[in-house]
């Protein structure tokens, strides 16, 4: 299967002989740790090139086909790095699955100057184009990903408030209604009626990385912050700063720079639970109920 943008394998000896070239092979596997859903490996092929491979069960390819679509859609924009998609694949002999095979990127520690140009370079690409992103709407995407390991909808709508509210909050909500109580049911329910006092549309679409917290950039070997593992989808860019305030927030200097690129309308700090809520749903439903608070606290700030 070839889906026109990514280069399907069928195995990975052959995507590294059509990348690099007939002669290509792999001389060493590394793994490389820090992820929570996939195997990661750095390859060293015989002319000592590194290669960064992402590899889980057959299963998972769909994973890898929207790791990739989100990461050509942000390269798109031409104003941040992410890491070049050689290709996927499924190997059935020595992996024994699915794999996502692209650059290797070198890390440095984040050196003088790193976080203002991370901000500046966030907020050039969230004033990016989305023309052709979120076909027959201006807010969603091509196709639905994920978020972690939960569905992420992405329906397009015209109307990013009714987005947020269909394809964010309901269906997590739906999947949560195990842990919540009928009080809170309530709330949430009366919570998703009020959106449209609490949010408000974006002055653009701005395409959005979707799940940025610390994990998911790197500092390069160029100094400058590379943006890996998307949830991409075509939002209001709130969304994005909020998440990057979720789990302890980034530097103040990496807001101002952002600010002084694309300004952030007053208000932004309420309407920042109400996205972050999305997230603290997903991990919920994800990870279990040390979320719970979290999550209630939320729905009783706004619908008490
Ligand atoms: P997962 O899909 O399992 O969440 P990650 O994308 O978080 O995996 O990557 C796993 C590890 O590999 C992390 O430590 C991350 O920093 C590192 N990493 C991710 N992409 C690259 C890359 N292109 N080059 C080098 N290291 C990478």
């Amino acid at each position: 299967m070839d889906d026109g943008r990514t280069r399907h394998y069928a195995s990975l000896q052959e995507a590294v002989a059509a990348v690099f070239g007939n002669g290509a092979r792999i001389v060493q596997a590394e793994r490389v740790f820090g992820g929570d859903i996939n195997q990661a490996y750095r390859l060293t092929l015989a002319d000592g090139r590194r290669v960064f491979l992402k590899a889980n069960r057959k299963e998972n390819a769909p994973f890898f086909a929207a790791e990739a679509a989100g990461l050509a859609a942000i390269a798109g924009t031409g104003e941040i790095g992410t890491p070049q998609v050689f290709g996927s694949g499924e190997d059935c002999g020595e992996l024994g699955g699915a794999f996502l095979m692209m650059e290797f990127l070198e890390k440095k520690k984040p050196g003088a100057g790193f976080w203002e140009a991370f901000g500046r370079q966030l907020a050039r690409m969230h004033q990016a184009g989305t023309e052709g992103l979120a076909p027959g709407g201006k807010f969603g995407f091509l196709e639905d990903n994920f978020i972690g390991a939960g569905r992420q909808v992405n329906t397009p709508h015209g109307s990013w408030v009714s987005f947020f509210r269909d394809c964010r909050l309901r269906p997590q909500l739906r999947q949560a209604a195990r842990y919540l109580g009928s009080r809170e049911r309530q709330g949430a329910e009366r919570l998703l009626e009020r959106l449209d006092d609490i949010l408000e549309e974006p002055v653009r679409p701005s395409l959005l990385h979707g799940d940025l917290w610390s994990g998911n950039f790197l500092a390069g070997a160029d100094g400058r912050a590379w943006l890996i593992d998307p949830a991409a989808y075509v939002g209001h860019a709130e969304a994005d700063l909020a998440m990057t305030e979720l789990f302890g927030g980034f530097p103040q200097r990496f807001y101002d720079a952002y600010r002084e690129e694309f300004p952030v309308r007053e208000g932004y700090p309420r309407r920042r639970e109400v996205y972050n809520l999305y997230h603290l749903l997903n991990h919920l439903n994800l990870f279990g109920s040390a979320y719970l608070a979290a999550v209630k606290g939320i729905i009783q700030e706004f619908a008490p």
